[in-house]
């Protein structure tokens, strides 16, 4: 396969690029990942989140899902995870942010994010996600909840309460995404609070088969 863009996003910082139908998106990384999809044509038709857990009837990402559209239209399969037997991406959540991390501490909530003597981070992944969507006119209120790679979670069943777990990759491994139509992409690399890196770096390869 011939490699047609690769980069590294620093840790809390947000990437966007436009890709073509059929090229291969490879996130390679081990720490949570916020991600969101637009129709190149129309970034109105996004991703969403509860459209791509009914169509997979699931409500984890997992290989061989696809991520679907406010339309219904599918913008990517997931064809590879490096993730799969360690753990699951989250679907429920939406992305952390300088306010949320305020609340959090102003409520007294912040040991949810498991290391409250971590300094709160300045920004988050709803500031990166609106800086790398800004130069395609994509205002934060039109971007959707993300698919969170790398967010594994503990869904109780019978009371439907939620639990943070700091299940990631030891090494950072690949998520392999086929877009299926052409489109603009985005992500943040989360400054990841439930985990003792308090977020990473994330590699992002366009591939061309
Ligand atoms: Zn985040």
């Amino acid at each position: 396969m011939r490699i047609v863009k690769q980069e590294v996003a620093a840790r809390n910082t947000g990437w966007s690029s436009q890709i073509a139908r059929g090229q291969i998106l490879r996130l390679s990384a081990r720490t949570i990942i916020d991600f969101v999809a637009f129709d190149a044509s129309d970034y109105r038709d996004c991703f969403d989140q509860a459209l791509t857990k009914e169509a997979n009837r699931c409500i984890y990402l997992k290989r061989g899902h696809s991520m679907v559209s406010r339309s219904g239209q599918r913008l990517l399969v997931m064809v590879a995870d490096g993730f799969e037997g360690l753990g699951t991406h989250d679907m429920q959540f939406g992305m952390c942010s300088r306010a949320r991390h305020e609340r959090s501490a102003a409520e007294g909530r912040l040991a949810e994010y498991l290391h409250a003597d971590l300094k709160v981070p300045t920004h988050g992944c709803a500031e990166n996600l609106t800086s790398a969507c800004k130069p395609w006119g994509i205002p934060y209120v039109d971007i959707p909840s993300p698919v969170n790679l790398f967010q594994n979670m503990v869904i109780d069943q019978a009371t439907g309460g939620m639990r943070r777990t700091q299940v990631r990759p030891d090494a950072p491994v690949d998520i392999d995404l086929v877009a299926e139509t052409d489109l603009l992409v985005a992500f943040s690399a989360c400054p990841d609070k439930a985990s003792r890196t308090g977020g990473l770096e994330v590699g992002a390869t366009i591939l061309q088969p």
